[in-house]
C-alpha cells in the first residue's frame, strides 16, 4: 500500500494538470494520492473524475498559506467541505493577497532591469487558480533573464531576495479551526523546512494539537534524518498521526518525485478515522 498525501497540480504551481497527476500516480503504483494545491480546491473535480477512471484512491486536499509569529507555515487540509462559508471567505482573502502582491513584485523586478507584465505571468499560470512566485520565475525564464525557476528564487524571489514581497496569510490557529469546522483534518506541512522551523518549536505542537491539529508531515525531503526522528517522536507523544509525502510539483521542483516519501497505512487510518472517503464507500 503506497500513499502520497501532498502533491501540486497546474491549478497552483505544479506542472501537471490534475488529471495527468492522478494518471502518473496510478502509473507509479501509488494506491492513494492527495491533491493539495496551494490555497485552492479548483483541481478536485478533475482529479476525482480521473481517479475513478484509473482506479486509485484520491484524497481531496489543500495546502494553506498560514503564518505564526510572522513566519510562513504551510498547513495541509484534507476532506473538508469546500463550500463552508468562513473557510471560503478566508481562502478568497489569501488568494487575493497573491494577486495584489504580483504588480508590486513586477515593479521590483523592473527596478532591477527585468521588464515583465502581468500578462507575461498570466501566460505561465494560465490553468491556475492562484498566482505565485513560481509563475513569475517561469516568466523570467521565458524572457531569458534566468535559466531556471531555482535561479530565479536564488537571485530574486526568495524570501531574502531583492524582489521578494510578502503577502497575506491566514493565522495558523485560525486556519486549523476553519478546516476542523468544515469537517476536515489538518497536518502541518514540512514543519522544519527553513522558515517555519524557527517558530514551530517542539512545545508549540502541543498547542496546535489542542487547537485540533491531526498530524505532522514528518517524512519530507526538506527534513534531515535527525529532524524526521525528532518530529516522529513529537507526533507519537502527542497522539498525532505522522505522514510522509513527496510535495510533487511536476518539473517545477526537482527531486520531489511522486512517492519519494510515503505514508504508513496505519497512520493514514489514524488521520482519517471517522472521515468518509467517497472511493471507499
Ligand atoms: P508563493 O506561493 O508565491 O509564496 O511561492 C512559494 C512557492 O514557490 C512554494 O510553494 C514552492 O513551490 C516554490 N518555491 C519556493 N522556493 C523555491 C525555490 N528555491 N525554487 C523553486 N521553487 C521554490
Ligand atoms: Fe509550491
Ligand atoms: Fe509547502
Ligand atoms: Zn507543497
Amino acid at each position: 500500500m503506497r500513499i502520497d498525501l501532498h502533491t501540486h497540480s497546474s491549478k497552483s504551481d505544479g506542472t501537471d494538470t490534475p488529471s495527468q497527476l492522478v494518471e502518473k500516480a496510478a502509473a507509479e503504483g501509488l494506491d492513494i494520492v492527495a491533491l493539495t494545491d496551494h490555497d485552492a480546491t479548483a483541481g478536485w473535480a478533475e482529479a476525482q473524475a480521473t481517479a475513478e477512471r484509473v482506479g486509485i484512491g484520491l484524497v481531496r486536499g489543500i495546502e494553506i498559506s498560514t503564518e505564526l509569529q510572522g513566519r510562513s507555515v504551510h498547513l495541509l487540509g484534507y476532506e473538508f467541505d469546500p463550500e463552508n462559508g468562513p473557510l471560503v471567505e478566508e481562502l478568497t482573502r489569501v488568494r487575493g493577497g497573491r494577486d495584489t502582491r504580483l504588480p508590486v513584485m513586477l515593479e521590483r523586478l523592473a527596478e532591477l532591469g527585468m521588464e515583465l507584465t502581468v500578462e507575461d505571468v498570466a501566460r505561465q499560470s494560465r490553468n491556475a487558480a492562484v498566482s505565485g512566485r513560481p509563475h513569475v520565475a517561469d516568466a523570467l525564464v521565458e524572457k531569458g533573464y534566468v535559466a531556471t525557476r531555482t535561479e530565479a528564487f536564488d537571485k530574486y524571489l526568495g524570501s531574502n531576495g531583492p524582489a521578494y514581497v510578502p503577502r497575506y496569510s491566514a493565522d495558523l490557529f485560525h486556519a486549523i479551526e476553519l478546516i476542523v469546522n468544515a469537517g476536515g483534518r489538518t497536518v502541518v506541512a514540512h514543519p522544519w523546512s527553513r522558515s517555519s522551523k524557527l517558530v514551530l518549536l517542539p512545545e508549540v505542537f502541543a498547542d496546535l494539537a489542542a487547537a485540533g491539529l491531526s498530524g505532522i508531515e514528518v517524512d519530507h525531503n526538506d527534513h534531515t534524518t535527525e529532524s524526521r526522528e525528532r518530529l516522529r517522536k513529537i507526533a507519537v507523544d502527542l497522539d498525532l498521526a505522522w505522514t510522509g509525502s513527496s510535495d510533487y510539483h511536476g518539473t517545477g521542483k526537482i527531486d520531489f518525485e511522486l512517492g519519494c516519501n510515503t505514508t504508513d497505512p496505519a497512520q493514514f487510518e489514524k488521520l482519517f478515522d471517522g472521515v468518509r472517503l467517497a472511493w471507499r464507500g
